[in-house]
């Protein structure tokens, strides 16, 4: 599974639509102060799902829509789309037999945020379902930002146990269980509540 491909437009400095090719295993990402080198990292964090607009470099979640230049009036909408090459199927559950896997995410200055895979409508959890477990994710170790290598080695061993754990895949059946926890508890509140109402009419 590697991110072949990256469509932008109306993101943050990319406004006009722009696709980055990564045609390697080793892709490096050049250029001057303020180009749009870490806009391109938090395009991938925010299709991922990243929602905290702190982690994105801004203060609102509309701040990573194109806000204009001196040149450009702002737009009503950003978009990304990233194509995942997944030929070795390690993209899993009902798309692990697509080649190319696309995940798009699209907000508009109304605040509706809508998610794609595959061009289909999706939902947000669909999405992080599908990077569950993978090592990526919009805050997950596949992302090496600065200061993260001594966040690691000074971690405290509840903190490192959470990346030992997506790493070796067990995160995704830790989240199915607390949901699975959560749906229960609903359910006992609602037999209690059942219960009183029988008693009433009783
Ligand atoms: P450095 O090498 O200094 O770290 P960089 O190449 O990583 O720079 P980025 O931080 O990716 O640069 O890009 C910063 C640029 O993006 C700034 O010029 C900023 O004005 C622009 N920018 C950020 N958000 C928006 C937005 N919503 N609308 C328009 N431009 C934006």
């Amino acid at each position: 599974m590697r991110l072949a491909r990256i469509k932008l437009a109306g993101f943050k400095s990319f406004v006009d639509p722009t696709t980055l090719m990564l045609p390697g295993n080793r892709v490096g990402i050049v250029g001057p102060n303020g180009c749009g080198k870490s806009n391109t990292i938090d395009a991938v964090r925010w299709v991922m799902g990243e929602s905290s607009a702190k982690h994105l470099r801004g203060d609102s979640s509309e701040d990573v829509i194109f806000n204009g230049s001196a040149s450009r009036k702002p737009v009503g909408q950003a978009s990304i789309e990233l194509f995942f090459d997944n030929s070795e199927g390690r993209l899993g559950g009902e798309y692990s037999g697509f080649g190319e896997i696309s995940v798009r995410r699209a907000l508009s200055r109304d605040g509706q945020s809508k998610y794609y895979l595959n061009g289909q409508r999706a939902r947000k959890r669909d999405v992080t379902d599908l990077f569950l477990g993978t090592g990526l994710g919009p805050r997950s170790y596949a992302i090496i930002e600065q200061g993260m290598i001594s966040r690691l080695i000074e971690a405290r061993p509840e903190e490192l146990r959470v990346y030992l754990e997506e790493a070796a895949g067990i995160s995704k059946y830790k989240e199915r269980r607390r949901e699975t926890e959560n749906r229960i508890r609903h359910t006992r509140e609602n037999l209690e509540r059942l219960d009183d109402v029988r008693e009433e009419v009783d």
